[in-house]
């Protein structure tokens, strides 16, 4: 087998067969599978997915998640189940068009040296210049807080040798965020440029809310810099409010208790107790993020698979 293609799907029924003839009509010379993940879609996208999986069982396999369990489980699933000498990840909607397959497959072939080829947008598009501004923000914040580098523009759309997939999987982390995790491996990346297309059908899933907590999970999973950042603020408002103290004794004892000065304590008491909570609250987020790992609960349920008969997978 030359190529596995991971396809992570969320309610993608007016999607899946269209990006399938694409991806068949590209590789029509190879040898490849296409493994969709069904995120727990609650439209028709797995009755989309046993038809076509009917009409070519060669070259496509289906896992079905009992419910939705987020992309980076999908895309877990797919490198767990793929059995290509190269792995490749693509979105179902279409943005990145399958033509692009066959550009990555020969320079991964051409250059033996190169164990990876990551597809980069050339510009952002389909977004409002808000999310647009927020996202190359977000890299910036995360390339200072993170030993790691992340590529701004940079997708999941890549393909890599088996080497890659094995030290994917070799990270057993409950939260996955894969765009680290691919910087944390290592190996040779080629970055090449691509066209983002407007989505074909449905809508995106990474809206403002979902994209925080998706940033906030990449934090989480690659930086303890706000735990040190909570110690520098801890140390610097203990410096501020020490002066401040020896400015109010003075007056208190020169002047006398004035309301001003309880005002200002009380303001004061306010400030520490709101800094405090939020310290609190970012080691929450920690505690939480290393609870979740504890458990070691599986990343996704299967509810049902086609075209896994023969072999023992997940
Ligand atoms: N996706 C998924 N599970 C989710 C959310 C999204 O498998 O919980 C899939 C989705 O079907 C698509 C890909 O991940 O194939 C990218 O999602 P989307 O197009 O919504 O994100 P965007 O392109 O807007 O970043
Ligand atoms: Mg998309």
């Amino acid at each position: 087998m030359k190529l596995s293609v991971i396809v992570p799907c969320k309610n993608e029924e007016g999607n899946v067969s269209k990006i399938f003839d694409k991806i068949s009509e590209v590789l029509n010379k190879i040898k490849y599978e296409v493994i969709f993940i069904d995120d727990g879609s609650n439209d028709k996208t797995f009755e989309e997915l046993k038809e076509l999986y009917e009409k070519d069982m060669k070259h496509i396999k289906v896992v079905s998640f009992s419910r939705n369990f987020m992309k980076e489980a999908a895309i877990l699933a797919g490198l767990e189940a793929s059995r290509g000498d190269y792995t490749c990840i693509i979105d179902a909607d279409l943005q990145q068009n399958p033509k692009y397959l066959i550009e990555m497959m020969d320079f991964l072939d051409n250059n033996k040296n190169y164990d990876e080829v990551a597809m980069v947008m050339k510009e952002r598009k389909e977004e409002s210049k808000f999310m647009g501004f927020c996202k190359k923000e977000f890299y910036k914040v995360m390339n200072d807080m993170c030993d790691i580098r992340l590529e701004n523009a940079a997708s999941d759309f890549r393909m890599f040798r088996k080497d890659v997939k094995d030290a994917l999987l070799s990270l057993s982390e409950r939260n996955r965020f894969s765009k680290g995790m691919f910087s944390w491996i290592g190996f040779n990346v080629k970055y090449l440029p691509y066209d983002v297309e407007p989505r074909v059908n449905g809508k995106t899933s990474f809206g403002f809310k979902a994209s925080i907590k998706y940033a906030i999970n990449g934090i989480l999973a690659f930086s303890d810099k706000p735990l040190k950042w909570s110690i520098n603020l801890g140390l610097m408002l203990l410096v501020v409010s020490l002066i401040y103290l020896i400015v109010l004794l003075v007056q208190v004892l020169g002047y006398g208790m004035n309301m001003e000065a309880i005002y200002a304590l009380i303001l004061i008491v306010l400030f520490l107790f709101g800094i405090q909570f939020i310290i609190m609250g970012i080691i929450g987020k920690y505690i939480a993020a290393i609870t979740t790992e504890v458990k070691k609960r599986p990343n996704y349920i299967v509810k049902e698979k086609l075209g896994f008969d023969n072999e023992t997978i997940l």
